[in-house]
């Protein structure tokens, strides 16, 4: 068997193309529904692992590049970058990790020597270090 997984933002437009579809085939009117899937189906949100990474930290070893192409070399700043992340308090940064991932973002957590990795499961729970 083949799964196919798709990001909430994807299942969000998939949702809005079946809704559409279906409301323009078989209605006359306003279409029934056209929200995010979140809100049509709260329980099928899916919170997956995350990974933050504290700048303040990062001494700029660069083990995570080579670990998780999700971190990449600032040679300027002498600091690894954690891309498509967000800034939640200043220098921390937060992204989610994707399920084929999720290894890598692991093994970049564990090589990091001083800890500016930090990984957290799906529940919030602290994984690494
Ligand atoms: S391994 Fe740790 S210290 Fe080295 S660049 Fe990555 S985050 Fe910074």
């Amino acid at each position: 068997m083949t799964a196919t997984v798709i990001s909430l933002p994807q299942q969000d437009s998939v949702v809005r193309i079946l809704v559409r579809a279906i409301t323009d085939r078989d209605l006359v009117g306003a279409p029934i529904a056209t929200g995010p899937v979140s809100a049509l189906v709260p329980s099928c949100k899916r919170v997956g692992m995350k990974v933050e990474f504290d700048e303040d930290t990062c001494i700029g070893m660069f083990q995570c590049v080579a670990e998780w192409d999700a971190f990449e070399k600032d040679k300027s700043k002498g600091k690894a970058v954690l891309v498509d992340s967000e800034e939640v308090e200043e220098g921390i940064f937060v992204r989610e990790v994707p399920e084929d991932a999720e290894f890598d973002a692991k093994f970049a957590a564990r090589t990091c020597p001083v800890d500016a990795i930090t990984i957290y499961d799906d529940d919030g729970e602290q994984l690494i270090p």
